[in-house]
């Protein structure tokens, strides 16, 4: 789960890390008073959405010329209409995709003098199953390609989760940003403070790009986005609370309703499948055989026909869907239950697409006979590779 800066920053605040002063607006009106509560004179007016890049954005409504979605104001007024400007139009970034992002949400927020500009992240890295910290003096630029042009400019640093964060991982860091004095002092104990933040939040990533010294000596986190791992969200309702569903696909909100695990992919065959592993081998075997799966989704092991008719109808909802692949192993689960299910599933939602079914497990042939006898166009298939073969076949004849 993703949540936005302005969520992040005051989550890391709670660590004691220096944050620019700010506040959240969905309004002008909220805007206008935020920067009141703030100092002055220089403020800056940022775009809420889940995706970066939204300096070097563009607004859909307001063309090419016009600023981004971070914006430098010297006045209260002018905050005013960088806010008006901004809220409610599209904000496209080189993350959002062509379609964009409407911006809902603003974050006024004091503009600070920068002296130079950092880049420091932390991510769960499975090669090592330890978390890494990785620091660059290249802050404020697209870190990708920095570490294709420069890559002796990234420096990675791994803690050992037994051990914890030493002294040591405080040092590397310092030294890899090339600070000395205090500011070195400072980065120690940043890094120690994020650390802390990163595991007592179950963070899946965090990074801050930039993260800036100031011209008075500070070093202050400017940009943050953070994500967490969403099987311990359970343990963090306050975290669980900063979800904001309207950045989210809906259709992937919907299923997380249903308890249903759904990825929408590019490709043009739906795929329902139980367990993310037989999920997984059955968007391989599509791939094989020359197409691409529309989605990943596994529906669980207690798929029940309110369950299969919910995965239906997010699937069919993508209108890139040509065909469907149900490939569903019956263990716990009988075969004729799930047919059942499918049968009904499949009238309930007016199916329009060709629907290729492999079932196998317990009472296997009580659900084939099902899905034969059910008057609907449903082919039948034996494994994983015949399932496979069928609906590529199928979606190509339809084409
Ligand atoms: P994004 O990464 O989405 O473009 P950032 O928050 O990183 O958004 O902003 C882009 C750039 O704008 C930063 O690299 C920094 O130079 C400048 N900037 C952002 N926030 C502030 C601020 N509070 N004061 C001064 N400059 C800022
Ligand atoms: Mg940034």
């Amino acid at each position: 789960m993703n949540i936005h800066e302005y969520q992040a920053k005051e989550l890391l605040a709670k660590y004691g890390i220096g944050i620019p002063a700010g506040h959240a607006a969905t309004t002008v009106e909220e805007a206008v008073e935020g920067a009141k509560k703030l100092p002055g004179p220089l403020y800056v007016v940022k775009a809420q959405i889940h995706a970066g890049g939204r300096g070097k954005g563009t607004f859909k409504e307001l063309g090419p010329d016009a600023k981004g979605g971070v914006r430098l104001a010297k006045s209260v007024e002018d905050v005013e209409s960088n806010a008006r400007d901004m809220l409610g139009n599209t904000l496209v970034t080189v993350q959002t995709g062509e379609a964009g992002k409407q911006v809902n949400r603003l974050y006024v927020t004091d503009g600070v003098d920068i002296a130079r500009e950092y880049y420091l992240s932390m991510l769960v890295d499975r090669a090592t199953g330890r978390v890494a910290m990785i620091v660059s003096t290249e802050g404020g630029m697209d870190i990708e390609q920095v570490a294709h042009d420069t890559p002796e400019k990234i420096t990675t640093i791994t803690i050992d989760p037994a051990q914890g964060f030493m002294p040591h991982h405080g040092r590397a860091v310092a030294f890899a940003l090339k600070l000395t004095g205090d500011l070195n002092k400072q980065a120690q104990k940043l890094a120690k403070q994020l650390y802390t933040a990163f595991m007592d939040l179950d963070c899946a990533m965090l990074e801050i790009n930039p993260l800036v010294e100031t011209e008075d000596g500070k070093l202050l986190v400017l940009d943050t986005k953070m994500s967490f791992d969403s099987n311990a969200l359970y343990r963090h309702p306050d975290v669980e609370a900063m979800r904001d569903e309207t950045e989210e696909d809906p259709a992937e909100v919907e299923a997380s309703e249903y308890d249903l695990a759904y990825i929408k992919l590019d490709g043009n065959i739906g795929c329902m499948v139980n367990g993310a592993g037989l999920a997984m081998a059955t968007m391989d075997i599509i791939k094989l055989n020359g197409a691409f799966p529309a989605n990943f989704l596994d529906v669980g092991g207690g798929a029940n026909r309110e369950k299969v008719t919910a995965a239906f109808k997010i699937i069919l909802k993508d209108p890139a869907v040509e065909g469907i692949l149900v490939n569903i192993f019956g263990g716990i689960m009988k075969c004729d239950v799930i047919a059942d299910g499918i049968v009904a599933a499949a009238k309930d939602v007016n199916l329009s697409v060709p629907l290729v079914v492999r079932l196998e497990g317990t009472n296997v042939e009580q659900g084939k006979d099902i899905l034969n006898n059910s008057g609907l166009p449903i082919v039948s298939a034996d494994d994983l590779g015949d399932a496979a073969r069928k609906i590529v076949a199928e979606v190509k004849q339809a084409a």
